[in-house]
């Protein structure tokens, strides 16, 4: 029997708009998402589910109804030290510390959207504790912290997640993003890229400016390393694959007459493939260390930033999953989507104990503004202003759609 659409109510629905309200209002920087995790967990707790910390301040909580199947959905949590210009009566003006310490207060905005995700998973599993003659088993609600970071993911599976909570046959999760408010889209294999940080730190020998014969000039020499990293994708990876390589950051010297000792960049690498990904970090060492032999520098120093993996939408479980969303919603709420080059830790959730994933995106704006003639703000953005309607009863349905799909009782 299909599944319908379920019935939000107003009184849930006004809950759930006073609860994103104030969790926009009140953002938390990554891996520092204190207040969030204590009002997740009391909400949690409220609707009978067995919560615990796990990664410093991620929540799991286990919502147990009877026997069954095991299904796990993703929340993240954090925000971005983004000063929010939205003009919002909701906006925040909230503040953080950043961890490397180098300011000692940024603006906090919930930029990226996930105040979305967290409401929508606590409205997914209000309906759940509300109807529990409609399902059967267990749903492990995973609201992970510093996704921004691509720490949190990890930071829960190294503190024993996996020991601790029980085993799902899949693990869902969602994001939203500028796209129409009401409509899902979905990807089928890559859904979001890998990702690869280097920090570069570029060795010369230093002098003065006028007498650039003594020095081995790390300026110069960084600079032709950035131009010839563009020659990676343009030149080495084949034209049907996708990669992505940005330098974004380029720091040296101090003074017009100083030549310095060194240059210090980052290189950021996106990629669908891991035989793409090998090829891309393979010829940007290569080029690194050549450039510098030709200049006659020292082998730079090549540092590890981060990592994200691959967001990979397993093949059978979104077949299934995307015709469930389609009964729920409408054929026309629901459209394939291409692979993002941006990326996510969530894929890690999922791969620690080698089950499927699934992973969407719900649209936040209303279709006046996608689809009209000024700039669509996107994730990040300080202008990134999510409608509350039909978002969130969309982000809710969609959570619970997944859900119900694996332990629905009619299914
Ligand atoms: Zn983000
Ligand atoms: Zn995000």
């Amino acid at each position: 029997m299909p599944l319908s659409r379920p019935t939000i109510g107003e009184d849930l629905q006004a809950d759930l708009h006073d609860l994103y309200r104030h969790l926009h209002r009140h953002p938390e920087l990554s891996m520092q998402e204190h207040a969030t995790a204590d009002l997740i967990a009391e909400r949690m707790t409220a609707l009978g589910a067995e919560t615990f910390r796990c990664g410093g301040t991620g929540v799991v909580a286990v919502q147990r109804n009877g026997d069954g199947p095991v299904v796990a959905f993703r929340a993240d949590t954090d925000g971005l030290p983004v000063a929010e210009e939205t003009g919002l009566d909701y906006a925040s003006t909230a503040t953080g510390t950043l961890r490397d310490g180098a300011d000692s207060a940024v603006p906090v905005m919930h930029a990226c959207g996930h105040d979305t995700h967290i409401a929508s998973a606590i409205g997914a599993a209000t309906l759940l504790a509300r109807d529990t003659g409609s399902w059967s088993g267990t749903v492990v609600w995973l609201f992970q912290p510093g996704e921004e970071t691509a720490e949190g993911a990890a930071a829960m599976v190294a503190d024993g997640l996996w020991d601790s909570a029980p085993h799902p046959e899949v693990v869902y999760g969602q994001h939203v993003w500028p796209g129409t408010a009401g409509t899902l889209e979905v990807a089928t294999g890559p859904a979001m890229a890998m990702a690869d940080s280097w920090k570069v730190t570029v060795r010369g020998r230093g002098g003065h400016g006028s007498q650039p014969h003594t020095t081995i000039d790390p300026v110069v020499l960084a600079a032709h390393m950035v131009v010839r990293l563009q020659t990676v994708t343009a030149r080495e990876v084949p034209p049907q694959q996708a990669a992505v390589v940005t330098v974004a950051s380029f720091h040296a010297g101090l003074k017009e007459n100083i030549i310095p000792a060194e240059a210090v960049f980052t290189v950021n690498v996106r990629s669908l493939d891991t035989e793409v990904r090998e090829k891309v970090l393979e010829a940007i060492r290569r080029i690194i260390t050549a450039e510098a032999q030709a200049s006659g520098a020292p082998e730079p120093l090549v540092e590890e930033t981060y990592r994200f993996p691959l967001t990979d939408n397993d093949e059978a479980a979104t077949g299934a999953l995307v015709t469930t969303f389609r009964e729920v919603l409408g054929e026309d709420a629901v459209k394939a989507a291409a692979p993002v080059m941006g990326s996510e830790d969530f894929g890690t959730l999922a791969s620690a104990i080698g089950v499927p994933a699934v992973y969407w995106f719900f649209g936040g704006l209303p279709p006046e503004v996608v689809d009209g003639d000024e700039p669509v703000p996107s994730n990040h953005s300080p202008h990134f202003a999510p409608v509350l309607e039909p978002t969130l009863s969309t982000g809710v349905t969609a959570a619970w759609t997944a859900v119900m799909s694996r332990v629905g009782s009619q299914r």
